[in-house]
């Protein structure tokens, strides 16, 4: 097996970490959310049916973030291919679903000249796209091995976009994704292998993480991570499409109730049903907001899917590390930080949710020595 780490690095050099706060008083909401994950691949293709033309675009589990702008790029350009007639830059096209997917082909539309853009949505808010970490976390290209061709493009044209955000060159962006230290351990540089072999992301390098009370870890080190604010991006997402596409609140239950003769199907989720396609499967995963904690903490990011308390029970129900300086818009500068998380397929042995709150919590505090 190769090895992805700079050579010459042996022992790694030695940074030091505070750990965060974990006690009650420094714990705030807790999360339990859903991943809409579809099995081999996420749906990218396009139908045609009497009525309409659909684009679908969803169940992308724990990497809906980390390919969506990538993915928006890619749908909208395989519409065009597909139909046989292109559409029109007044052609009406409604988008259903408004989480990050929905919003990013939303943006790519308009980006692209569309005028007529309805996004069609029975929830705008506390969606799972709000409640994600989110680290750009590849975690499609380390499964599907057959649909790395797809993928891969997809996941460097997402890279690059966040990257233009994180260093200031975005035209649309001033802020949501920052370049953060992203310390994972060493056996686990290889998820993010695509990035680094395409020569988007420097290679990860050995260090030993000192916190400072006796507590070190091996780990290793990508100083170039791309942590996405999402809760930021989903309000700016928003407010630059508001003064041009149209918002409509509605359930939609059956895709031919839509009047638009282009339609792109962005309900996660929902799609299992509305499709319906049987390989949607929701995966529930477990967070916990903190709060009162110094920012100046929680200037890196931290995930990993082996190391102390963590269980791979099976495939389908996994116990993670992650740690991620999330910070809710309009909340107090000392919210920060997000901790999880948890992994747990449909059919998998359940979890009893209280429990993994407090699991999450005894990982992260055996990891830290604290
Ligand atoms: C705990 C957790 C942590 C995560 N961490 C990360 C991470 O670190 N990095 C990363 O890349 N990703 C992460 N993800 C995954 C990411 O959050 C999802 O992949 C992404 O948010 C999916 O976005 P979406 O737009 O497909 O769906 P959603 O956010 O679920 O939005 C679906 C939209 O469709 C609408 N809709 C559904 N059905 C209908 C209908 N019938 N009619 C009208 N509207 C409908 C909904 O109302 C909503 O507006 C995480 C997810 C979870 C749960």
């Amino acid at each position: 097996m190769t090895d992805f780490l700079t050579q010459n690095q042996e022992k790694g050099s030695v940074r030091f970490l505070q750990p965060p706060s974990l006690d009650k008083d420094y714990l705030g909401k807790k999360i339990i959310c859903q991943r809409a994950i579809r099995q081999q691949c996420p749906a990218f293709w396009v139908e045609k049916t009497k009525k309409h033309s659909i684009a679908h675009n969803y169940g992308y589990g724990g990497s809906g973030w980390t390919l969506a702008p990538g993915a928006a790029h890619y749908i909208v350009q395989l519409l065009q291919q597909k139909m046989p007639q292109k559409p029109t830059k007044t052609t009406d096209i409604s988008v259903i679903g408004a989480g990050v997917l929905g919003l990013f082909t939303a943006l790519e539309l308009l980006e692209q000249g569309y005028k007529n853009i309805t996004i069609l949505a029975e929830q705008f808010q506390d969606l799972p796209s709000h409640h994600a970490g989110a680290l750009l976390a590849p975690a499609f290209m380390e499964v599907n091995a057959d649909y790395q061709p797809l993928i891969h493009p997809i996941s460097l044209y997402a890279y690059r976009f966040y990257h233009k955000i994180a260093t200031q060159k975005h035209p649309l962006f001033s802020k949501g994704a920052s370049l953060l230290p992203l310390y994972i351990p060493r056996k686990e540089t290889e998820r993010f292998l695509g990035y680094v072999t395409a020569g988007v992301m420097k290679p990860a390098q050995k260090v030993t993480l000192d916190f400072g009370n006796g507590t070190t870890r091996p780990m290793a080190v990508f100083d170039e991570g791309i942590f996405i604010n999402t809760g930021l991006m989903m309000e700016t997402l928003t407010t630059i499409l508001k003064p041009y596409v149209t918002f409509i609140n509605q359930k939609i239950s059956d895709l031919s109730e839509i009047h638009s003769p282009v339609v792109f199907n962005c309900t996660g989720l929902s799609a299992k049903t509305l499709v319906p396609d049987s390989l949607v499967k929701k995966a529930v995963g477990h967070l916990i907001l903190l709060k009162n904690q110094d920012p100046q903490d929680w200037q890196y990011m931290l995930s990993a899917h082996s190391g102390p308390g963590c269980d791979v029970s099976d495939s389908k129900a996994k116990r993670f590390l992650c740690a991620f300086p999330k910070h809710i818009p309009g909340t107090s500068p000392t919210d920060i930080g997000v901790i999880g998380g948890t992994y747990k397929e449909e059919g998998a042995e359940p979890f009893n949710d209280e429990e993994e709150f407090d699991q999450i919590i005894q990982r992260l505090k055996i990891f830290y020595g604290i």
